[in-house]
């Protein structure tokens, strides 16, 4: 199979903790021949650096503006939003959802849950997870988080599955399956892993190839992705964002 990557779904820039802005992530984008680029920077519980959906409109302001640049290369309005403990919270509201264009959900130790038993539930196991193993109790409410996550939430991606928590791959990529959200090959936190993706291969969802670039070079650097498509011979039409495909954006439905 000859990929050819048409979009990248998953890029930082300096609203967040990258190091370019959006103009900077753009030009990087359209040199590597890019259809597409979301803009996702980390959500407003991300510790400091998270954005507050009251800059939204700035950011769609310069979004714009970048535009004018670009006639080739489609730039969307994203954020990478945080789940938040085992009822599956998010850190964007529905309204402010309706101001972006993509919406991405993953889980970050540094994002603190809403409830304080949740820090027992779920950060202590990603605190411990490299090393002490995570015990069926801890994959399960890991996993009870991530698919009350995307049952609650129009999530368009989940980010990078498996990063900091093990979780029932089978069961979360059911639910993908279910309600219409891609799930990331995520290259710069290379997730999932081998074991990972023959379970989630087993389910009907989709896929998306990311680089969750934090600095315009890494943008469209995507090898283990890549790497990963070819080793497991993941079929062409299970993957969204390559050979001229486009996402099937379920926010925007
Ligand atoms: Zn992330
Ligand atoms: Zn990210």
């Amino acid at each position: 199979m000859d990929i050819r990557l048409t979009a990248d779904y998953h890029s930082h820039t300096r609203y967040s903790h990258g190091s370019g802005t959006i103009m900077d992530n753009a030009k990087a984008a359209s040199q590597k021949g890019l259809e597409i680029l979301a803009i996702t920077d980390h959500a407003v519980r991300h510790p400091i650096v998270g954005v507050s959906p009251k800059k939204y409109d700035k950011m769609r302001k310069d979004l714009e503006e970048v535009q004018k640049n670009f006639d080739s290369l489609t730039l969307l309005l994203g954020i990478e939003a945080n789940i938040l403990g085992m009822a599956g919270d998010i850190d964007v509201k529905d309204d402010d959802m309706k101001k972006l264009d993509i919406v991405l959900a993953g889980y970050h130790l540094t994002s603190f849950p809403y409830k304080f038993s949740d820090y027992f539930k779920i950060t202590w196991n990603a605190l411990t997870k490299y090393t002490m193993k995570s015990t069926k109790g801890q994959i399960a409410r890991n996993t009870t988080m991530f698919v009350n996550a995307i049952k609650r939430h129009k999530i368009d991606i989940l980010t990078h599955p498996g990063f900091r928590l093990d979780i029932d791959y089978k069961e979360v990529g059911k639910v993908c399956a279910d309600y219409g959200t891609y799930v990331e090959l995520s290259s710069r936190h290379k997730t999932p892993d081998d074991k990972s993706i023959e379970q989630l291969l087993s389910t009907d969802c989709n896929f998306v190839i990311n680089s969750d670039a934090h600095k315009p070079d890494n943008i469209a650097s995507c090898d283990f992705a890549l790497e990963l498509v070819k080793k497991f011979d993941i079929p062409e039409e299970r993957i969204a964002n390559i050979c001229g495909k486009k996402l099937d954006l379920r926010s925007k439905r």
